[in-house]
């Protein structure tokens, strides 16, 4: 059994060895047991289900939620010489007759099946007249009540052990937490499955967070970083989405919008472009990203903060499928702390539920205020205990330094109380540094005691301190989101000097790029990096996949990945049987286009 399903991966998928537990998964249940699958988005969950399709007879069942990655996956499985097909509601009913027509005929190794399709009285019975190999439930935890991905029909899927008690089932999910755990093994029956838990790092993704200064031009000179390169950038509202894509094809950046006010085919048309082209900046609400399969999105950038830690992970989880160095980089600033504060305090939940939020929220200024290593934290808030610091966060790479705030705290503080808790930050910061302007003069707040007693910093330093003084808790936003501070609990020792309060330095951000800079060279993971040397090559490289995708109608990554290319470039193999060894060049692929990337690799 070991040995066929590394020849299948070897062979079919020209992949050289299994990652993590994969072979463990494909041997349980090539053998005929359940298992429970977790594993981080890119982890390598499909060919978990798709390799005991092909060793055991008869056709594998996969269930799937969603039409867009049944077609992708099935597209994949062609280009590999896979007989693959799927039976979803975007097929007419002749085409439909067909897939039956194959399945019923022992055709196909795979069928992905939408949930509402497999669960039809009809097409049970057709199963029952036919081998199936195995059930594979993909996007487990859409049985999850408490998911936002939940799909009722995830619940009678039961049925399937019910009535297929011999065939083995697996279900796989990208969703880490206990209870969505739990609640899978119970609803789907699987308490003798085996779990198999992988660890939910995704060590190719670098994680910076960077202070909110003027968001736009952040914004800018962190994409110049990434031309020619896809990613997406999240942003809370749809007007700021707008707003946003504008700004960037102002400047000449190729970015599309998506949020759920566009019609529908206006979405679904700069997603197919998206995914379809090579370089496209997606600009979106969260309302993009589920069956997102792209393997080679670059970055993910966040102008706003995400709604918790879970909702940051899966969205910066949508960069680098493939392995290849990619970036999580978002903008944080005390507005981002006082929205989200008002939206839960606003919203009509019931005191439990905001409770959990707020504690949501917490944790996610805790991590955006981090000076410890942010994979850690991330991490350690899944539930995982990493052993070091992962040299490849902004923490890591360029240690902030703090300082003893105690005295800045107090005056911010007392400030707060001298100006009677009903003013917001901009206020303050006039107030301390002893600006005269007309909200002073209205209020009187020159003769205050603390009037100018902050001149030795700026705004950008004030407003640094404020916003650590709310992360900290030592400093409450209004419920009502005026935006006005007021003081908790926690001020009072902070006033009498009881406590010392450190903080971060902000940081000098010409030091902090070269920094950056001089670090990145010593990665181990792959880079996209492309030196002059080899620049030529690797647009031929490029331009002949993009053609062979053309002529198809397929995404360019459909026919080799950018990994895959990368490596053609280093090793550049001048034979068929060198270019076999590349990782992602199979025997299917071989043959059809090994000649086309061979005459590009001996002409240079
Ligand atoms: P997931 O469904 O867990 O998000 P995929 O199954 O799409 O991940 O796999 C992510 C990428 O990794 C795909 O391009 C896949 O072909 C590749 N991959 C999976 N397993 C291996 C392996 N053992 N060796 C090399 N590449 C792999
Ligand atoms: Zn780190």
């Amino acid at each position: 059994m070991a040995d066929s399903s590394l020849q299948i991966l070897n062979s079919v998928f020209g992949y050289a060895g299994f990652r993590g537990d994969q072979q463990a998964i494909i041997e349980r249940v090539s053998s005929g047991s359940d298992a429970l699958v977790l594993m981080p988005t890119g982890g390598g969950k499909s060919l978990c289900y798709q390799i005991p399709a092909l060793i055991r007879p008869g056709t594998a069942i996969v269930v799937s939620p969603l039409i867009a990655l049944m077609q992708d996956q099935v597209e994949a499985l062609h280009q590999l010489g896979v007989e693959a097909a799927f039976l979803n509601s975007s097929l007419d009913v002749g085409a439909q007759r067909e897939v039956e027509q194959r399945l019923r005929a022992g055709d196909l190794k795979l069928l992905y099946v939408a949930p509402e399709r497999l669960l039809t009285g009809r097409f049970l019975d057709l199963l029952e007249q036919v081998e199936v190999s195995l059930f594979a439930i993909d996007e487990a935890h859409c049985v999850s009540q408490w998911g936002h991905d939940f799909r009722p029909e995830y619940r009678q899927l039961t049925i399937l052990h019910e009535r297929f008690s011999q065939v083995p089932r697996i279900a796989l999910t990208a969703t880490a937490d206990e209870p969505t755990r739990r609640e899978i093994i119970e609803r789907l029956g699987l308490e003798s499955a085996r779990s198999f838990v992988a660890s939910f790092d995704r060590p190719n993704i670098r994680y910076s967070v960077v202070e909110k200064d003027n968001p736009r031009r952040q914004l800018k000179d962190f994409l110049a970083r990434h031309r020619d390169e896809a990613g997406i950038v999240y942003c809370l509202s749809r007007n700021k989405v707008d707003a946003t894509a504008a700004a960037l094809v102002d400047d000449g950046f190729l970015a599309l919008p998506y949020h759920a006010g566009m019609s529908a085919e206006s979405r679904a048309a700069n997603q197919q472009r998206f995914l379809r082209e090579d370089a496209i900046i997606m600009v979106a609400t969260i309302a993009f990203g589920m069956g997102i399969d792209k393997p080679d999105v670059r970055f993910v950038a966040h102008l706003d903060l995400p709604k918790s830690l879970e909702g940051y992970y899966q969205e910066t989880g949508r960069a680098g499928r493939d392995g290849l160095t990619s970036e999580a980089w978002m903008t944080y600033g005390l507005a981002d702390v006082v929205t989200l504060s008002q939206f839960i305090s606003k919203s009509d939940a019931g005191e439990e539920r905001k409770r959990v939020e707020r504690n949501k929220l917490n944790a996610l200024i805790g991590f955006a205020e981090s000076t410890g290593c942010r994979r850690r934290q991330l991490l350690s808030y899944f539930g995982e205990s990493p052993a070091g610091d992962c040299g490849n966060c902004d923490n890591c790479m360029d240690p902030p330094q703090t300082w003893d705030a105690t005295q800045a705290a107090q005056k911010a503080l007392s400030c707060v109380y001298r100006t009677g808790q009903r003013f917001g930050v901009k206020h303050l910061i006039d107030v301390l540094r002893g600006i005269d302007g007309e909200k002073v003069a209205k209020f009187d707040h020159d003769r205050l005691s603390t009037f100018g007693i902050g001149a030795e910093f700026d705004d950008r330093q004030w407003s640094a301190i404020f916003r650590q003084l709310v992360a900290m808790g030592l400093l409450a936003p209004d419920d009502e989101g005026y935006g006005t501070l007021r003081l908790v609990d926690a001020s009072r020792a902070v006033l009498r000097g009881e406590t010392e309060v450190r903080m971060r330095h902000v940081a000098d951000k010409l030091e902090r790029k070269a920094k950056t800079k001089s670090v990145r060279s010593e990665r181990k993971t792959q880079t996209l990096e492309i030196a002059p040397h080899e620049s030529r090559l690797w647009e031929s490289l490029r331009n002949t996949r993009a053609r062979l995708a053309k002529d198809q109608g397929v995404p360019a990554y459909r026919i080799f990945t950018d990994a895959t290319l990368l490596q053609m470039l280093r090793e550049h193999p001048q034979s068929l049987s060198e270019l076999a060894t590349i990782s992602g060049v199979g025997e299917m692929k071989l043959a059809r286009y090994g000649e086309a990337f061979l005459g590009v690799l001996t002409a240079f």
